[in-house]
């Protein structure tokens, strides 16, 4: 009989082959995540999927309903997903490390083990995933709508529309600021829209919210100097609020020189100098996480080459002197139908 930890060696392999640079395999904390989170029966489901209950009833001479059972409590859990609904039940999954990474995070039953726990998946992700994974143009920092409103915007770039078109929104905690721990800012930031929002009522590690709440998240966000990001395509299905800190994707930007780990909005700040009265809290440059407003020889500068368009700096300038400019075309923005969660949920029989 094969021991966990051969097990355990066994999905991984089985499961991150397919990431682009496989070293991944020989992740030293991966193991013991699974060590803390998987029995020998979960490891076992695990190596028949992708499946159905009745399959994996065959394979491991479980009852159809034992099956059955097993992968729901992994759904509930976080460890599979949902590829399709067939006439024989769902047909479960291992979709992605990363995906898994924030199906755990997500979920405040695994508060139980404390922050040693939460530090093993802190120290994967910067010590082996971040170098690993190629984030690149996945995400896309959305603009403050307020001050873009005067230019041709995009729905899929408009904050407004983009909740409102939603067929379902739901909150769930930020699984970035869960893992990292560096800041005091709100968890309950991040917001889920259809396929994403379904999943997370599903496995009860979010809730429903209304349209208008969701504004409301997303105003006190702002407030907060939190940058809106979402999955980088016309058909958005997360509103990120993110601090510079905790952000898998700015902290990639900023800490790890990847610099196209979110895709700069289409606009640029651009400043009015005339209009600025130089005012002594330098608020646009506290707002900007990316340095990209600095003062010289008692000047402010913008570099553009650091301005990933968020329109933080704009939207606090009392005097108005900073505007957002549209710099790059609708293409900008592909029109890929991608989704950051492309699963479903699932439908008993
Ligand atoms: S991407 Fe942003 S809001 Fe989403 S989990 Fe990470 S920090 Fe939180
Ligand atoms: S916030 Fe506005 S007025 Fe103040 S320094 Fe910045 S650009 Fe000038
Ligand atoms: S200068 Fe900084 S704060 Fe202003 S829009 Fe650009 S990235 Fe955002």
């Amino acid at each position: 009989m094969a021991s966990v930890s051969k097990l355990i060696k066994k999905v991984l392999n089985k499961y991150l082959t397919s990431v682009p640079n496989s070293s991944i395999n020989k992740s030293v904390y991966l193991p013991k995540i699974f060590e803390i989170l998987t029995t020998k029966k979960d490891l076992e489901i695990l190596l028949t999927l992708p499946n159905n209950p009745k399959n994996v009833a065959k394979s491991l001479s479980l009852s159809e309903k034992e099956a059955a059972i097993a992968l729901s409590d992994l759904y509930m859990r976080g460890f599979i997903w949902v590829e399709e609904n067939t006439k024989d039940g769902p047909k479960y999954c291992f979709a992605d490390v990363g995906i898994l990474m924030d199906s755990v995070l997500f979920d405040p039953r695994y508060d139980k083990y404390g922050n040693e726990f939460f530090d093993i998946w802190k120290k994967y992700w910067n010590e082996e995933h971040v170098h690993m994974y190629q984030l690149d143009n996945t995400f896309r920092v959305l603009p403050v709508e307020e001050v873009i409103r005067s230019t041709k915007i995009i729905p899929y770039e408009r904050i407004s529309q983009i909740i409102k078109k939603a067929r379902r929104v739901a909150v769930q905690r930020c699984a970035c600021r869960v893992r990292e721990r560096r800041c005091n800012y709100p968890l309950e930031t991040c917001i889920s829209l259809d396929n994403l929002a379904d999943y997370v009522i599903s496995r009860d590690i979010g809730r429903e919210i209304s349209v208008k709440e969701a504004f409301k998240i997303v105003d006190e966000c702002e407030e907060l100097g939190l940058i809106h990001q979402t999955v980088n395509s016309d058909t958005p299905d997360v509103l990120c609020n993110c601090c510079a800190c905790c952000c898998s994707f700015l902290r990639s930007i900023l800490y790890y020189g990847k610099k196209a780990a979110s895709a700069k909005s289409r606009y640029m700040a651009i400043f009015d100098r005339e209009k600025c009265a130089n005012c002594k809290d330098l608020v646009c440059i506290e707002r900007c996480v990316f340095g990209g407003i600095t003062k010289r020889d008692g000047k402010l500068h913008i570099d553009h080459s650091m301005c990933w368009g968020c329109g933080l700096c704009a939207s606090v300038c009392p005097e108005n002197a900073v505007k957002m400019k549209e710099v790059k075309k609708s293409s900008h923005i592909p029109r890929s139908g991608d989704k950051i969660y492309p699963l479903t949920t699932p439908k008993e029989k």
